[in-house]
């Protein structure tokens, strides 16, 4: 487990060696022993493309530690707290010391607290999992605050004071100077805001848009994807060139007419002899999956309303929406957890699904731990239930609906199930 990261750059520790270079090292070190498994420590919002270059690094340090070791496990907990913590240990010192205090980033800025026994148990528990292989955690609290709303909190149940308010509404930039200055000299800390913040709207992570036209009914989206150049094979970061070219994906429509984005792509030549690739390409992470042709946010969209509407009412749905796909494509789709073999699921969500509205039904399976649709049977009996839950012993909890349709096929296929009758909507689970 790689958990070293920093928050302040002094000389030669600088976000670059710690999260990119080391962690890369880390990493390719752990592969050449022959370790099984690997945990990486990020951060939530971590973005190879974002303007704050400490998200940036923290990005671009999944993916060096992704190239190098495939199936690492990265693990992106929101900020943390807890005994002599960096974070609300010198907000505390602070609001007792000072008779006002800065609201950083207007007070606007999102948070997600996180205590960190809980981060520490859920990843003991993420590496228990056998199935954990190259997937990526995010470890939040249960609930998110601004930081006013929970500077309050903190001044009420530490310091027993009510306050009315805090700061004036829009602080001059020489106020917020003097406060960031003041805060990092008195805390050593940065300030909270940077490492917190969303970069703004763009088509995904690292990719800059260069050109928007129409063509005919439909939006062409030029772009250009970040230069990253780590090779998948060895980990090493080229810097060769090989060649460019254009990828070619579907993207949410813009005022119902089809959005076509052309990103231009790197390829680059790998350096290191030792390595089987010669060539490798660029990807885009959190914006399209390898050989993908649409958007990951296009794949969620289609899922949900192909598992909503049922497969016919949804291919003329999405066609009407700008988001044409077919009913095949939308079957692939909705099962693409399965393709990944996903046998060990533990909590499972059954539910009819329509493939024609009020003629032929199916069954859907969720795996409600994962959010994923895993399977999606032809029918809706409970021999095909039952059948299904012998193939898949694991399964400790099934939440299915009312009408207790599934009910019996449960009895049968899983009798150590628990279930639990329409506890939440499947829809709802999907929507993430
Ligand atoms: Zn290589």
């Amino acid at each position: 487990m790689n958990a070293v990261s920093l928050h302040v750059e002094h000389g030669r520790e600088t976000f670059h060696s710690v999260h990119v270079e080391a962690a890369q090292r880390v990493a390719n070190q752990a592969r050449r022993a022959g370790v099984e498994r690997l945990a990486h420590i990020s951060g939530i919002g971590s973005d190879a493309g974002s303007s704050s270059l400490y998200i940036r690094k923290r990005g671009e340090g999944e993916l060096a530690v992704r190239a190098a070791f495939a199936d690492a496990i990265l693990i992106r907990p929101a900020v943390m707290f807890g005994p002599d913590d960096s974070f609300l240990t010198p907000i505390l010192k602070l609001l007792g010391r000072l008779p006002i205090y800065p609201m950083f980033g207007r007070g606007l800025t999102r948070l997600q607290p996180t205590y960190v026994e809980d981060v520490a148990e859920a990843i003991v528990r993420a590496l228990d999992r056998k199935d954990a292989h190259a997937i990526t955690f995010e470890f939040g609290g249960p609930r998110a605050y601004s930081y006013e709303q929970l500077l309050r909190v903190i001044v009420r149940s530490h310091l027993g004071l009510r306050i009315s308010n805090f700061a004036p509404k829009k602080p001059s930039n020489g106020v917020c100077l003097t406060f960031r200055a003041f805060y990092r000299l008195v805390t050593s800390r940065p300030v909270l805001s940077r490492m917190q913040a969303k970069s703004t709207w763009t088509l995904g992570p690292g990719v800059r848009v260069t050109a928007v036209e129409c063509d005919g009914d439909r939006w062409v989206i030029s772009a250009a994807a970040r230069e990253i150049g780590f090779c998948p094979g060895c980990g090493a970061r080229s810097r060769r060139r090989h060649s460019r070219y254009s990828r070619c994906l579907q993207d949410l429509p813009a005022q119902g007419a089809v959005v076509a984005l052309k990103v231009l792509m790197t390829r680059w030549r790998c350096l290191n002899r030792l390595c089987a690739r010669k060539t490798f390409s660029d990807q885009l992470p959190g914006v399209a999956a390898r050989h993908a042709r649409r958007t990951l946010r296009v794949g969620r969209l289609l899922q949900l309303f192909a598992h909503g509407a049922g497969g016919k009412p949804c291919e003329r749905l999405i066609n009407r929406l700008g988001m044409p796909a077919s009913d095949d494509t939308l079957l692939r789709q909705l099962k693409r957890g399965s393709s990944r073999g996903i046998n060990d699921v533990r909590a499972l969500g059954i539910d009819d699904w329509s493939w024609r509205k009020g003629e032929s039904y199916g069954t859907v399976m969720v795996d409600l731990e994962r959010r994923e649709v895993i399977d999606v049977l032809p029918g809706r009996s409970t021999e095909e239930t039952a059948d299904w839950l012998r193939q898949h012993p694991n399964v400790e909890v099934v939440s299915r609906d009312r009408c207790g349709l599934y009910a019996q096929g449960i009895r049968h296929g899983a009798p150590q199930a628990r279930q639990v009758a329409d506890r939440v909507s499947l829809n709802s689970i999907l929507e993430y």
